[in-house]
C-alpha cells in the first residue's frame, strides 16, 4: 500500500512538472586530425529522447556541460578490454549524475553501446533510444528477451495477468503473445526505436545474470525463465550516477 501511494504522488509529481532531475554530463571525443565523434545535434536528441522515455516514471534528464575531449587513444574503445574503457571512463568522475561518452568506434564486440559503473560508452551507431536503454542499466534494470541464440529456453504463449503482475490490463488486444509485450519493453535486448515501456512491475521473459566460473575463471551467463527486474516499482534506482 505504500508503494502505491508512492507511485502516486512521484506521478502526480511528474504531470506538475517536478520530475526528479538527474544531471548529465557528456565527452565527445575527438581525433587530433580533426574528426569528431558526435555533434552537438546529435547529443541533444539522445537528452531528448531520455526525457521522453522516462517522463513514464517522472525522472527528467538536465545536459550540464558537453565538453569535446581531444584524445586520439580514447576515439577507439574495445569492448572486450577493461583497461580501455575504463580510461574512457575514468576522465570525469564523481560528477554527481551520468556521464555520457561518445567515440568514434567500440571495437572487439557486436554492440551499439554499453553502461559501466563509470559512465556510458555510446558508439557511432548507437540511436537515441539505445542511450535510453543503457540509461535503463544504470537504474539497475536487465535485459529482457523472448529468445536468445545463447539458449534453449525461450517465451511462448500468450501474456496472461500472472506473467504481468501489475500491468495486467484488459485493454491489450485479445491473444496478444508475451513475446509481443516484451518486444514493446525498453530494456529488450536488441536495438530498435519501438522499445519504449517502463512497466511497472516486473514481466515474465527471458533474461540472464552473469555467473563467475573460478575453475576456468571466466564469466558465463546463467539463463533462467522468470520475471525480470525491469520495472519502475522493483528496484528501480532513480538516482543514477557514474562513478
Ligand atoms: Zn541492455
Amino acid at each position: 500500500m505504500n508503494i502505491r501511494l508512492t507511485l502516486a504522488c512521484m506521478s502526480a509529481m511528474a504531470l506538475c512538472g517536478y520530475a526528479h532531475a538527474v544531471d548529465v554530463r557528456a565527452y565527445v571525443i575527438a581525433k587530433t586530425s580533426g574528426e569528431v565523434a558526435a555533434d552537438m545535434s546529435r547529443v541533444e536528441a539522445c537528452i531528448d529522447d531520455m526525457n521522453f522515455v522516462y517522463a513514464q516514471v517522472g525522472l527528467r534528464f538536465d545536459l550540464r556541460e558537453c565538453s569535446l575531449v581531444f584524445s586520439n587513444e580514447l576515439y577507439v574503445v574495445v569492448r572486450t578490454n577493461t583497461t580501455s574503457w575504463t580510461a574512457l571512463c575514468d576522465y570525469a568522475q564523481n560528477t554527481g549524475g551520468i556521464e555520457l561518452y561518445f567515440v568514434g568506434e567500440i571495437a572487439g564486440a557486436h554492440v551499439n553501446a554499453f553502461c559501466t559503473k563509470g559512465g556510458i560508452v555510446i558508439g557511432p551507431d548507437a540511436t537515441p533510444r539505445d542511450v535510453s536503454h543503457e540509461i535503463g542499466h544504470a537504474c539497475g534494470w536487465k535485459d529482457i528477451y523472448e529468445a536468445h541464440a545463447g539458449t534453449d529456453l525461450a517465451v511462448s504463449g500468450r501474456a496472461t495477468e500472472e506473467r504481468l503482475q501489475e500491468d495486467w490490463s484488459p485493454y491489450y488486444p485479445r491473444g496478444i503473445t508475451q513475446a509481443e509485450i516484451i518486444h514493446r519493453l525498453l530494456m529488450y535486448g536488441r536495438t530498435g526505436d519501438g522499445h519504449v515501456a517502463i512497466p511497472r512491475g516486473d514481466v515474465y521473459g527471458l533474461w540472464y545474470v552473469n555467473v563467475w566460473n573460478p575453475g576456468v575463471r571466466t564469466w558465463s551467463r546463467d539463463w533462467r525463465l522468470s520475471a525480470v527486474p525491469v520495472s519502475a516499482w522493483h528496484g528501480m534506482n532513480r538516482n543514477p550516477t557514474s562513478e
